[in-house]
């Protein structure tokens, strides 16, 4: 089990901002950036590259969730990332989109 999903289970505190019937939002504990948010969905996929075609729905549902984060925080400039696998940096191996604002983002990332 990930840590995320004792955070779904209500097992271990987290800050939450938005809940909908298939996703999670939560800042992130070690912010990178001033607005720092992991939203996630409530199904455990371990990542982008373990979606299947019956996650369509779900992965529709994620960046939708992600927007409206971004809507109800004020955030108008911001990037969102997603992590697949170890060597791209993933720790947690429960999907999850990285929303970051409230500071210059350089293009490409440094
Ligand atoms: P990644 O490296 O893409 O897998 O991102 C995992 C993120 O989860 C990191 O930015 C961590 O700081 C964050 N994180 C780990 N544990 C927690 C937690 N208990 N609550 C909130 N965020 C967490």
């Amino acid at each position: 089990m990930t840590i995320f999903q004792k955070i779904i289970d209500r097992e271990i505190p987290a800050d939450i901002v938005y809940e909908d019937d298939h996703t999670l939002a939560f800042r992130d504990i070690s912010p990178k950036a001033p607005t720092h948010v992991l939203v996630i969905p409530k199904k455990a996929v371990a990542g982008v590259s373990s979606l299947e075609e019956t996650d369509e729905h779900l992965a529709g549902k994620l960046l939708l969730s992600a927007a409206e984060v971004a809507r109800r925080l004020d955030l108008h400039d911001y990037r969102l990332v997603v992590n697949n696998g170890a060597g791209a940096g993933q720790t947690v191996f429960h999907l999850h989109i990285h929303i970051l604002g409230g500071r210059p983002l350089g293009w490409p990332p440094g």
